[in-house]
């Protein structure tokens, strides 16, 4: 039974298969996460036993980490879906695929005929983009029956990335990694690499890159509010007050405009660094060290350190992005790659535009100054879309509004990404149809009207594809299917061909899907990419040297140089002053956390424990022991889990892991109306003041 107290009904149990008659060893690659470590699986039949880290992998050079190695476990777990499944009178059933798809189908039609492609929506997590026939099939799908309702996980986590880039460089999704094997400084800003991978970092093997890195002369510096895994191997560690990274940077940034800049680059491939001047102007020594709580004498030679560098990359993830300054963090930091000259240049950063789909020798027109300005949907449009994506901050009121009827979900437990639970979860039960392509139950399975089980990641022959970005060269890797599917699962291809079928659309022209194989869909989509499959199959890694300069030659040809001060960031960054000196010494400040046995929802159950963690300090302050169940909240809802003392957090913040269900989900503490920010539409999961009691 799932740690968290449920058991799932969705369950329909098998054997494994014909009996063994030899174990052997076979390669893949793992896609728990992007960064798609190399992986040795023992297999005895059709049984998976174990899975070790594949030594000749050139990338991940021999690295997995324990997500990885849990992928045998996670395979013939209870929880696991193998047959399609329909509700009647509210209760799951398995069914035939032919059933499932008649009824189906012929309910997207009437509803998109009713209301209009919008009432058909689609979102994306994990295991949709990490399967190569899932994430197409996605953009397929979307892109056929006209749906502007597209949702994503990047709109819970990460889609402050996407605006920084559209309005800094006119590239939406803009992520500059660091040019590992040169660069002389890597600044690692909310993200602990060390214990989550993720495809956001191109740091396979985390400890031995860094390693690495020192050995060629760069020195790593951590900004946290927690002494991570990260921050214990870094040279430098800065400790600010949750959501205050970016008066750091503020200051580093003024400080470099008055010494250290490169100033020859900044005239030939910036614009707006006079704006740029005055936006950080308040940050001074003193104001910076009073508002972010961190030592004069740790902010000098974090400055001295990027002066002594020349060159540096930044690296922020989720400890940015989930909170609210996320957006002017990340623009300060690409505007501090770009000062220093240091932003798609060698030494510095560089950005990585696909080996399959080649960014950099494709025609695209730049977003204008205040970015794309994609409205939000009707019921919510003032949540502006951004990268493509509705926010899913709108969800709720979308369907409650009657906007949103059908909502199809590529392999993401969407339960836990939307904010306010029980209202969310409440709202997708009123859905005429919710389809949940998925390989094991969850909580969003459970409430499905169509359970569509689809090929584990043994099952099928696979390929990187968007994740591709995740490495540090440019890299395609390809494996066959290992093991033949549990039960009934199908690829992603088969399915939406199957339904396409039967709503008379072709999702996939051009591809006989009645002949097809995981092997001729893949390569189907590298020849509309005009890749050649055939040489990917036998060689199964195809890599690339890095090109670098590329996003600098768009930016100086389409935008006359980097906007340094994008206006409306600049806006932002100045309506943040008032919060700055406001702190409630009462309560406490969240901030989120990845466990380091656990992807998101998935895994979950496996080893990590749910829990609160809190510094001594704040516990003995308020009479708390370890182990103690307290209760968490903010005005929009609560929390209870068992405390867990930790050091490591600044004494004033508290940390709660996501991915956990229901009651425990950390979702319930932030709003879909109070907790959003205004430009992207973006949930605030992190950075709330929260106050605590015992449970
Ligand atoms: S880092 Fe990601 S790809 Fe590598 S083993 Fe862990 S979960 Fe798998």
């Amino acid at each position: 039974m799932p740690r968290n107290g449920r058991r799932w009904r969705t369950h329909v149990s098998s054997a494994f298969g014909p009996p063994a008659m030899t174990i052997v060893e076979k390669k893949s690659f793992c896609r728990i996460c992007g960064s798609g470590c190399g992986i040795v699986v023992t297999l005895d039949g059709e049984q998976a036993l174990k899975v070790r880290a594949d030594e000749e992998h050139p990338v991940s050079r021999g690295y997995t980490c324990p997500k990885g190695r849990a992928i045998a476990t996670d395979h013939h777990r209870d929880e696991r879906l193998e047959r399609p499944m329909i509700r009647v009178d509210g209760e799951l059933v398995a069914t035939t695929w032919d059933h499932l798809l008649d009824d189906l189908a012929p309910k997207l039609k009437r509803i998109i005929a009713t209301t209009g492609p919008v009432g058909v929506g689609t979102f994306i997590g994990g295991g949709g983009f990490l399967d190569a026939s899932g994430f197409y099939s996605l953009l397929a799908f979307g892109k056929t029956i006209g749906t502007p309702s597209s949702y994503s996980d990047m709109t819970i986590d990460s889609v402050s990335k996407a605006l920084a880039g559209e309005l800094f460089a006119g590239i939406s999704g803009l992520e500059p990694r660091a040019d590992l094997s040169k660069t002389k400084m890597v600044i690692f800003i909310g993200t602990n690499p060390v214990i989550s991978h993720t495809r956001t970092i191109q740091m396979h093997a985390p400890t031995a890159a860094m390693r690495d890195m020192r050995a060629h002369g760069a020195e790593l510096w951590t900004i946290d509010p927690r002494k991570c895994e990260t921050a214990m191997r870094s040279d430098g560690f800065i400790q600010p007050r949750p959501g205050l990274d970016y008066a750091v940077l503020g200051y580093a940034i003024r400080e470099l405009l008055i010494d250290g800049a490169d100033r020859d680059y900044i005239a030939d491939h910036a614009q707006g660094a006079d704006k740029l001047a005055a936006a950080v102007d308040r940050f001074t020594l003193d104001y910076t060290s009073k508002v972010a709580g961190v030592e004069a004498e740790t902010l000098q030679a974090f400055v001295a350190a990027i002066r002594k560098a020349g060159r540096l990359s930044i690296e922020t993830g989720t400890g940015v992005t989930m909170q609210r300054a996320g957006n002017v963090t990340g623009w300060l930091a690409l505007a501090l790659m770009a000062v220093t000259g240091s932003l798609d240049r060698e030494g510095g950063s560089w950005v990585n535009p696909g080996r399959i789909m080649r960014k950099d020798k494709a025609d695209f027109p730049a977003a204008p100054e205040d970015g794309w300005n994609r409205p939000g949907p009707k019921s919510r449009p003032e949540l502006r879309g951004t990268h493509g994506d509705f926010p899913c901050a709108a969800i709720p009121d979308e369907i409650a509004a009657g906007n949103l009827r059908a909502m199809m979900v590529w392999g993401g437990n969407l339960e836990v990404c939307l904010p306010e639970t029980a209202r969310s979860y409440a709202a997708l039960q009123d859905l005429e149809v919710l389809g949940v392509f998925d390989v094991r139950g969850n909580r969003t399975v459970d409430i499905a009207t169509h359970v569509m089980p689809t090929k584990g990641q043994l099952e099928r022959a696979d390929m990187s594809f968007v994740t591709d970005t995740s490495f540090p060269l440019l890299v395609t890797q390809y494996t066959p299917a290992l093991i033949e599917p549990l039960g009934d699962r199908k690829a992603f291809w088969w399915i939406l061909s199957e339904l396409g079928k039967r709503m008379e659309i072709d999702f996939f022209p051009g591809f006989d899907h009645e002949t097809g194989t995981d092997d001729s869909f893949l390569a189907y989509v590298l020849g509309l990419f005009g890749h050649d499959f055939a040489e990917l199959r036998e060689k199964r890694l195809l890599v690339e040297e890095p090109v670098i300069g590329w996003v600098q030659k768009f930016v100086d040809e389409k935008l006359g140089g980097w906007r340094l001060a994008p206006r409306l960031l600049a806006e932002q960054l100045a309506g943040l002053e008032t919060r700055e000196s406001a702190h409630d010494a009462d309560k406490l400040i969240l901030i989120p956390r990845r466990q380091k046995y656990h992807e998101n929802s998935k895994l979950i159950d496996l080893r990590d424990p749910p829990q609160v963690m809190m510094n001594s300090v704040d516990a003995v302050k308020r009479g708390f022991a370890e182990g103690a169940l307290i209760r968490v909240s903010t005005v929009s809802g609560k929390v209870e889990r068992p405390l867990k003392i930790d050091d490591t957090l600044r004494p004033g913040v508290i940390n709660i892991p996501h991915g956990w269900s229901d009651e425990m989900n950390v979702n319930n503490l932030t709003s879909t109306t109070r907790e959003v920010d205004p430009i992207t539409g973006m949930l605030l999961f992190s950075g709330l003041e929260v106050w605590v009691e015992a449970a």
